[in-house]
């Protein structure tokens, strides 16, 4: 599509003789969008707001330049200068959803379609590798780049490697792969440690099933072909080939080179091994709530090494170990981080608000704190200064939705307003808009 475009424009160019059309081209949306950010200070009134820690009630939010500029009692807002003020009545206000493992670029997902269902920023964790984007009316995108696997590891059996997976087989080649994945804009580094066939998990299905969603039109049938191989390898013996896992000496060099860099390195971890291998070698995160039961004393080992787990507890709900290790995680005060796998075929494309119910369910968490899940603590993972809360200074990245979370909180996926870095996306409550001065 943009090579088309740039072809397009190239033509004109020659055509024309003139650099004045590409200058203008180029440059001209960029102002559009600027002044329209600069133009006119919004200012949100609703009857109650989350701003990243708590829920309160009667405060209102002043957005300025694509920022949070001041949050305070609806009373207190006695501007002089021109503000678009939107009363949202008896709506919600909330920072932006985080996401933080979607597969957004392997799957193809529309980012404007995630961006109206109320998540402005997600982490790809796994597909193709690129610089951090958005965020400016726009989703904001930051990504892993491909999950770094032993050979024939997971998931090459089941996707190939184009694009999803790295194979190494050295520590030497492990720290070159992570060092080029930073260089091109990983933000954090994604491993694999997954040797198959835990019950209930998407990668186990085969067949009929594709692996964890990610079917890819052009390649499904040789994808699914290779999936029954990987797993059954003689149907008629119905014997399981395991993945070959990375070596601990080699996470071990994966994670002090992502260190070295400043990054985080992620893992994704189904069973008892896996978790193993990552808590030696010190994995920061783990991509999923492990699908098999993992012993107590091995959670503990990884929360007093204040290991992160993203949950997708929606995609796993199928999964022996699941309820177990979400229980005893949160007893333990682990500390759960929202995701959801954006992509899967199971899952919204957008706010689930079945994820957010089932760690309430499971980890017996209150509302407040899935959503902080979701928002601050999401934003401080990923290292970007206020983020996902509604404190002045933060990118201005806002939805509403009608009514209280307490008692709807599936309208979380139906938001009726989102800002991305102050830029209107959807509103719902035009009606209730007017420009004044005051
Ligand atoms: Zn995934």
């Amino acid at each position: 599509m943009i090579k088309h475009i740039f072809i397009k424009i190239l033509i004109l160019l020659k055509q024309i003789r003139s650099g004045w059309i590409l200058i203008l081209l180029v440059f001209f949306p960029i102002f559009a969008v600027a002044q329209d950010i600069k133009s006119i200070p919004i200012l949100l009134h609703a009857a109650r707001i989350f701003d990243g820690e708590q829920i309160k009630t009667n405060t209102s939010v002043l957005i300025e330049n694509g920022q949070i500029s001041r949050i305070g009692t609806r009373e207190s807002f006695k501007t002089t200068a021109a503000v678009k003020i939107i009363d949202l009545g008896e709506a919600t206000i909330l920072p932006g959803l985080i996401e933080l493992h979607a597969h957004l670029s392997f799957q193809n997902v529309p980012a404007d379609t995630v961006l109206k269902h109320g998540i402005t920023t997600i982490r790809d964790l796994g597909g193709p590798v690129h610089q951090p984007y958005g965020g400016n009316g726009s989703l904001r995108v930051l990504t892993s780049g491909p999950i770094i696997t032993a050979a024939h590891g997971y998931p090459i059996p089941i996707l190939g490697a184009s694009d999803i997976a790295i194979a190494v087989s050295t520590e030497e080649e492990a720290r070159r792969t992570v060092r080029n994945l930073i260089n091109q804009g990983a933000v954090i580094i994604k491993i694999a440690l997954e040797p198959g066939g835990e019950i209930g998990a998407p990668w186990s299905a085969h067949h009929d099933h594709p692996h964890h969603g990610h079917q890819h039109p052009a390649h499904s049938d040789k994808k699914q072909i290779h999936s029954h191989q990987a797993l059954t390898d003689h149907p008629a013996s119905n014997v399981k080939q395991e993945w070959p896992l990375l070596s601990e000496e080699i996470v071990r060099a994966i994670v002090s080179e992502a260190h070295q860099h400043n990054r985080k390195v992620t893992a994704h971890i189904a069973e008892v091994r896996g978790a193993q291998i990552a808590i030696n070698a010190g994995v920061d995160e783990w991509a999923h709530m492990p699908c098999n039961q993992i012993p107590r004393q091995l959670l503990e080992k990884a929360v007093s090494q204040h290991v992160k787990i993203v949950t997708t507890l929606d995609t796993l709900s199928k999964c022996t170990g699941i309820e177990h290790n979400t229980r005893t995680w949160s007893a333990l005060g682990g500390e759960l981080l929202y995701g959801a796998e954006i992509a899967h075929p199971d899952i919204p494309r957008g706010i689930d608000a079945q994820e957010l119910i089932y760690m309430m369910k499971m980890a017996g968490m209150e509302l407040a704190a899935v959503l902080r899940a979701a928002t601050s603590k999401a934003g401080q993972q990923l290292d970007i200064p206020l983020l996902g809360t509604l404190q002045p200074g933060a990118p201005a990245d806002i939805i509403a939705v009608q009514g209280d979370l307490h008692h709807q909180l599936k309208n979380l996926e139906y938001p009726d307003l989102v800002i991305s870095g102050g830029k209107i996306i959807v509103n719902n409550f035009e009606t209730a808009q007017k420009e004044m001065i005051q």
